[in-house]
């Protein structure tokens, strides 16, 4: 049973990725001013995550993002 390991791969990720880690939006390399994450736009769509599942930002920058995540949907 590893169902445990995806649940909290998460939240290892937000205090582990102080290095130079991939974005775990986008894969992207992560830039240290908006680590974990490669840049403000993976950052405000992972807070959307944590808000609310389903939930989607109000942003024209985020488009080509939501589209891609619908698909997983
Ligand atoms: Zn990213």
């Amino acid at each position: 049973m590893t169902d445990s390991k995806s649940k909290s791969s998460n939240v290892v990720a937000l205090k582990t990725a102080k290095k130079a880690e991939k974005c775990p939006i986008c894969s992207k390399k992560t830039v240290e001013r908006f680590a974990p994450f490669c840049s403000k736009r993976c950052s405000d769509l992972d807070l959307g995550k944590w808000l609310g599942e389903g939930y989607r930002i109000p942003s024209q920058e985020v488009a080509g993002f939501e589209e891609s995540f619908e698909e997983e949907d």
